[in-house]
């Protein structure tokens, strides 16, 4: 399943002047990585002159790891974190924050709307994500595939839903926008977050493929205080509206750039490496074990085999034998006697303070 957004009306100007295509208009600010590296990777362009610049992804192991946790959900489910991923991706270059950047959907009212969706994402651009959807829901498509299948942007995103992108510098202070998902597709909603929320003209194309695990994105954006910027904006979108799918899954980013903008002086930036990476470990898995309320913990400190739990991000399965329950248990409920609180809440805050999650 392909999704793309085409636009071929510049297709015979284009191809009109194509032979005046010369290596000096794609400037290579460093020297030019090989094809093979531009997978899993973003590039950062620049249109200096016109005041514009922009950034181009395509991902397709991340997606992979992505989509092997997201089985159980159905195609639109899968569609959405995929763009989320690639937007994700561009909105983390865009900001080049220090910290980490989250870009959560909070899913609004109607009977199918997703509770959340998020892609967490680092300043070395590996990220995670996942997606939460009611059983209940999930449950009246048994056996209805086809009919989970045609869920729309806006069943998923329901009536109110938002998105909060929000960025943890690690130094310096926090940021957080809020994105109301209220046009038909995740990229019209960002370009009018960023048009109206950050004053700064923005187009967006996002672009994935479920059976090949493929995903990726355009972005171009006016630099302020440029003259004629809006205008550059406007004619260079307009080329880059005829990328399709297929060039953005099959050329290296630096070829995909060539093509678009042939005809306009482009910087052009070494990629820059995005992956998969989830951030669990025991250590966050005994930590959610201690906030469990006391009767829970007693009951899972008489598993003799102790227990599995699992990732929901990434997988990943973590044993947890009966002895560290057992001592999970003891301190909750001496805390418990020392405190007086009945329902394991000293436990939660007593958990928290001491590993508390970056
Ligand atoms: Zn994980």
């Amino acid at each position: 399943m392909s999704d793309q957004q085409n636009n071929n009306s510049t297709n015979a100007n284009q191809q009109a002047s194509a032979v005046e295509i010369t290596e000096n208009n794609l400037q290579q600010q460093t020297p030019a990585a090989s094809d093979d590296q531009q997978q899993d990777s973003v590039v950062r362009f620049l249109f200096e002159q016109h005041g514009v610049r922009g950034e181009i992804v395509h991902m397709h192991q991340p997606i992979t790891t992505l989509l092997a946790n997201l089985s159980t959900y159905p195609q639109p489910i899968k569609s959405l974190m995929l763009e989320l991923a690639s937007a994700a991706v561009l909105i983390a270059a865009t900001l080049k924050t220090d910290g980490t950047v989250t870009v959560q959907i909070q899913g609004g009212r109607g009977p199918n709307a997703l509770n959340f969706a998020f892609i967490n994402i680092d300043k070395n651009l590996n990220f995670y994500g996942n997606a939460s959807w009611d059983q209940e829901k999930a449950a009246k498509f048994q056996g209805k595939e086809d009919e989970a299948n045609k869920l729309s942007f806006a069943d998923l995103v329901g009536n109110g839903g938002i998105l909060v992108i929000s960025a943890f510098p690690e130094n310096g202070v926090r940021y957080q926008g809020i994105v109301a998902l209220d046009q038909d597709n995740l990229s019209r909603c960002l370009e009018e977050y960023f048009k109206d929320s950050e004053q700064l003209p923005t187009t967006l194309q996002l672009y994935h493929d479920i059976d090949q695990a493929q995903s990726g994105g355009l972005m171009l954006q006016i630099i302020p205080n440029i003259e004629h910027n809006i205008e550059s904006l406007a004619h260079l979108s307009t080329l880059s509206a005829t990328l399709t799918a297929e060039e953005l899954f099959s050329l290296s980013l630096h070829e995909s750039l060539r093509r678009l903008y042939w005809n306009d002086q482009i910087v052009v930036y070494q990629p820059e490496p995005v992956d998969f990476k989830c951030v669990c470990s025991k250590e966050r898995i005994l930590n959610a074990i201690r906030g469990l309320p006391l009767d829970e913990l007693e009951e899972l400190a008489q598993e003799e085999n102790g227990i599995d739990m699992t990732c929901h991000s990434c997988g990943k399965v973590y044993h947890v034998d009966m002895d560290e329950i057992k001592i999970i248990y003891a301190a909750a409920r001496d805390e418990m006697e020392k405190n007086g609180t009945p329902d394991g809440s000293a436990t939660v805050a007593n958990a928290t303070g001491a590993y508390q999650d970056k």
